[in-house]
């Protein structure tokens, strides 16, 4: 059997999800993340059909290179900056602006000797914890990083959110406080919002916008489906039916024997698993669209193959297309079922290396 398992990327909902991005923050420019080989997406092509962006922001110099090596020209921004000095020179080579957010940074920028200055995002801890400047020093360091001859005065003012999924604002409200208060009569274009703060924080989009899942079509909200905002999904997962079965009353289904046929019933057996990154904690009821029809998992996910609850659809047959999310079943709602996001879900398909 060729494995039934395909993941679809549909790259005009990229550029769709785009525009809606510049619809929601009209006024900013868009540096579309595409880290973690674009959420799972597969990069190169990702980047490609998001080429209009104003710029990409990456965790790593490896991920720059494949955007270089898809000759895009696009300003691109390394997220986590640098941590030694011999990656100066091939950031210059991919001409990456690079996040600083430590002393370590500042020292070796200071220290070295450049062929150009560099471009750089000063990283503000507004209380996120991560990565990021204490408030009270950033007016000393972009004095510092204004001085230094290897940087391209002035450096822009970045911060990252840690709560703006929530309902609750009175965290966000505090880091926009924060950083106001940081970056009080400091030039330079500013940074605030990811996915979240573009949707429920119209005051953060300032000059850039950082989006992430916005542009792969879901909602970083929670009980939000991405198509609450004009957004389209980017990545269906589909398999195949494999096997059929009609089991009586009270037949238990898969490992552990965890799901029991509450009456006699058909259950379809489809070729995908955790091996290929469907969520082994996905829970008895999580739905499937079998054929177009909504179905219910039943058992426990196997490595490559999950039963379904044929009872909403008698009429399925063996080859019928399976849809474990994507088009018309939304993410959101496999991630809830199985307590995690859409942002793992869809890294985890990229770990196996399908794309
Ligand atoms: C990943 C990331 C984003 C995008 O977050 P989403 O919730 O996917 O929009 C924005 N900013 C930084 C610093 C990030 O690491």
């Amino acid at each position: 059997m060729t494995c039934p398992t395909q993941i679809h990327i549909n790259t005009d909902a990229l550029k769709h999800n785009l525009k809606r991005v510049r619809e929601l923050a009209p006024n900013s420019k868009v540096l579309a993340m595409v880290k973690a080989n674009a959420y799972g997406h597969g990069l190169v092509r990702t980047v490609k059909a998001l080429r209009t962006a104003d710029a990409f922001g990456v965790a790593c110099l490896e991920e720059a290179m494949m955007i270089r090596g898809a000759a895009l020209t696009n300003p691109i921004v390394l997220m986590s900056g640098f941590n030694i000095a011999e990656d100066l020179l091939k950031i210059i080579a991919l001409n990456c602006d690079i996040v600083v957010h430590c002393y370590a940074q500042i020292e070796i920028l200071e220290k070295c000797n450049l062929p150009t200055p560099l471009r750089v995002w000063l990283k503000i801890d507004t209380g996120m914890h991560r990565l990021g400047f204490v408030p009270a020093e950033v007016h000393k360091i972009y004095s510092r990083l204004c001085a230094c001859k290897n940087v391209q005065p002035p450096p822009k003012l970045i911060t990252h959110f840690a709560n703006a999924d929530s309902l609750e604002e009175h965290a966000t409200l505090q880091q926009i406080e924060n950083f106001n208060r940081a970056i009080t009569n400091l030039h330079g274009e500013k940074s605030l919002a990811n996915s979240a703060g573009i949707l429920l924080f119209p005051q953060t989009h300032a000059d850039w916008v950082r989006p992430g899942g916005l542009l792969y079509g879901v909602s970083p909200l929670p009980n939000d489906i991405g198509a609450n905002h004009g957004l389209q999904p980017v990545m269906t997962l589909t398999s195949k039916i494999i096997a059929i079965h009609a089991y009586a009353k009270g037949a238990a289904i898969g490992y552990g024997s965890t799901w029991k046929c509450p009456e006699n019933m058909l259950i379809g057996i489809v070729g995908i698993g955790y091996g290929d990154g469907y969520p082994r904690h996905a829970k008895n009821g999580t739905p499937v669209l079998v054929n177009g029809h909504l179905c219910a998992l039943a058992g426990r996910v196997s490595m490559d193959m999950l039963a379904v609850d044929l009872r909403a659809y008698n009429n399925a047959k063996l080859g019928d297309e399976v849809i474990l999310w994507g088009k018309g079943l939304a993410a959101e709602h496999v991630a809830n079922w199985a307590d995690t996001i859409t942002y793992e879900l869809f890294c985890g398909i990229a770990r196996r290396g399908q794309n």
